[in-house]
């Protein structure tokens, strides 16, 4: 059990902020987390970090950082139409997309790209082009902070929603997630339901359509909307795409007729977030060193030095508008430490 001093955090987010641990211990094993709670050490203030790409540091964090590297996966189980891949948290999630498709196992093919590692990914319950995590995932392996001890969660337990999971809410920094079972399909059914990925399969026959090609048109699909981090800073998609009632939603046809929203149920539909900012101008607006992507209306970037407040305080900026102008509160996808 190795505990780091002042550990600098920059190169281990996304955003590059400029942060330090207190302390950091990196987990390759459950043993190892046993071993720091036996000594005591989890009841500190703690920070589970994976690949910092759904953070923003706003300051040093007081306490200990856990930098999860469990790497690992295995085929549990198959048989003639699927198979089953337990996967370490610390593995890559583009990689574990990568290996999924050239095998010819559908399921993740959509959520190619995402650059974050697996242990994260039932958190906000990942999703992209018309596919989330829990469409694949049967269970995953925890370990309880408190307790000390593993626990299995089944998918129903994990609660799922849009952008969120029951370790976003009740069990919010109670347990380190170690591993997650998937069931992926030797038969795939490609998922094209979600527009741009339709169009840009159009004229073309589906059936001869692979896994291979999908996750290859999502991620030059997202590589041409979405900065990479390497070039441009940033954590993805700033804020979720808001829900609104029926009630809500006329009243806002009413004053904007050509706003876009999908139906969720008879009483819910989801509005996207990027059009509201877009038409609150904020669609390539840059304050200072941080900024609005200019593609990418939903995507905050870092263009040079900056601090986890510089971009809190133009999120905030954004979200005020959006409640002034459409009566809607925005929430922060990216988790604020
Ligand atoms: C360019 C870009 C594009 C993106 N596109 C998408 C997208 O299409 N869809 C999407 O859903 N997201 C997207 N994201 C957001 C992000 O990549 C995902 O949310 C990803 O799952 C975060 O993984 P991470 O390893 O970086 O997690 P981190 O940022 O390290 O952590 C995220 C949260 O999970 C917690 N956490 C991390 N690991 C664990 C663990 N093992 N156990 C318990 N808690 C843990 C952390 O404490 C933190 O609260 C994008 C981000 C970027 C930068």
């Amino acid at each position: 059990m190795i505990i780091k001093e002042d550990f600098c955090l920059t190169p281990f987010n996304t955003f590059g902020i400029e942060a330090i641990a207190y302390e950091l211990s990196i987990i390759n094993s459950i043993k190892n987390l046993q071993e720091l709670f036996n000594a005591g050490l989890l009841k500190k203030k703690i920070l589970i970090l994976s690949k910092g790409s759904n953070i923003l540091f706003t300051g040093n964090f007081e306490g200990l950082v856990l930098l999860n590297q469990i790497w690992g996966k295995e085929i549990v189980d198959e048989d003639d139409e699927f198979v089953y891949l337990k996967v370490n948290a610390g593995e890559f999630w583009p990689a574990l997309v990568d290996f999924s498709v050239e095998n010819g196992w559908g399921g993740l093919e959509n959520m190619a790209e995402i650059p974050g590692k697996v242990g994260a990914a039932p958190i906000q319950n990942i999703g992209a082009y018309g596919s989330e995590l829990k469409d694949v995932l049967i269970s995953l392996k925890a370990f309880d902070m408190v307790e000390g001890r593993t626990v299995e969660f089944q998918n129903h337990e994990c609660k799922f929603g849009y952008r969120t999971s029951i370790f976003k809410s009740k069990y919010k920094n109670r347990f380190f997630i170690t591993s997650i079972l998937i069931k992926l399909s030797k038969n795939p059914k490609l998922n094209l339901s979600y527009k741009p990925l339709a169009d840009a399969f159009l004229n073309i026959d589906n059936e001869s359509l692979t896994v291979k090609d999908v996750s290859k048109k999502v991620a030059e699909i997202r590589n041409s909307k979405l900065p990479h981090p390497d070039k441009l800073k940033n954590a993805g998609s700033f804020f979720k795409n808001p829900y609104v009632s029926e009630e809500q939603l006329n009243t806002l046809i009413g004053s904007y007729p050509d706003i876009p929203y999908y139906k969720i149920n008879n009483d819910l539909f989801k509005i996207p977030a990027a059009w509201l900012i877009e038409k609150c101008n904020w669609k390539g607006k840059r304050i200072g060193n941080v900024g609005v992507h200019k593609n990418q209306a939903l995507v905050i970037v870092k263009y040079d030095k900056a601090t986890g407040h510089d971009i809190l305080n133009l999120a905030n900026s954004v979200k005020k508008s959006i409640l002034t102008n459409f009566n809607i509160h925005l929430e922060l996808e990216v988790n604020v430490v």
